[in-house]
């Protein structure tokens, strides 16, 4: 888990860069945030006005604190403008194509390495969680859609907006059997998988209310599924 390099590195480096950009001047950020604040939500979709929750390992915890400093640094000092950008499942190499070294944890990596070989089969993380086939479900969003979503934001920002959360997700959530299926579709043949044990601090289902982002950035996922799966 490595929580001194996660709060080195992610923390202290905020802290840093924050305090060089006030130096300067430079007073707008948007930071990239994740899901996991909202930890186990009570019900799905997720709005940003869920609250934030338990996060269940150091880098969740370094977004959760992070989107609290910049919070606090806006209102310090209102010249600051923050907007914290709650990323769900961004998958997807667009062009530029994914080759993590050793054996990856997310699982769009995972099954493509099952898919060409490199790993005999996918192991899922348990199949008796409260969803409709009992594997977990996720909101896997397009890395394209997500940088689309950034161009938003620093549209936005011009604005000076003060502090704003918003979610980038699709709306849609699909299990780990509807991605290994999806995949298989992609690549034409069927990817081997194993039923495992459930993965310490995984949740059942995560996925957005995008309504937010649509309705004050203009912006809203375009990609599906199958995309994500031919250009992973
Ligand atoms: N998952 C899985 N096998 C793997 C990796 C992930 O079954 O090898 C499941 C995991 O339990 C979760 C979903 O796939 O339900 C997405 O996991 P990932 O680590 O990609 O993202 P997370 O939502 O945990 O940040």
């Amino acid at each position: 888990q490595k929580p001194l390099e996660y709060y080195q590195n992610n923390i202290s480096g905020t802290l840093n860069m924050c305090e060089v950009m006030r130096n300067h001047g430079v007073k707008n950020i948007i930071f990239s945030s994740s899901a996991t604040v909202y930890g186990d939500p009570a019900s799905v979709p997720i709005t940003e006005k869920f609250p934030k929750g338990q996060c269940t390992n150091p880098y969740g915890w370094t977004k959760s604190m992070l989107e609290q400093i910049l919070t606090d640094i806006q209102f310090a000092d209102k010249e600051w403008n923050v907007i914290l950008l709650r990323y769900f499942n961004p998958i997807g190499a667009h062009k530029i194509g994914e080759d993590p070294n050793g054996i990856p944890n997310n699982l769009m990596p995972y099954v493509m390495k099952v898919a060409i070989g490199q790993l005999p089969q996918v192991n899922v993380f348990g199949n008796d969680y409260p969803t409709p086939d009992g594997t977990g479900v996720r909101d896997y969003i397009h890395v394209v859609d997500l940088a689309k979503g950034h161009v938003k934001a620093i549209e936005k920002i011009e604005e000076n907006p003060g502090v704003k959360i918003y979610n980038l997700g699709t709306g849609k959530g699909y299990s780990v059997l509807d991605v290994i299926n999806n995949v298989s579709k992609a690549v034409g043949k069927e990817i081997p998988y194993v039923i495992a044990e459930r993965r310490a601090g995984d949740i059942a289902e995560c996925y957005a209310d995008p309504a937010l982002a649509k309705e004050e950035l203009g912006w809203e996922a375009q990609y599906g599924m199958k995309e994500m799966c031919e250009e992973s």
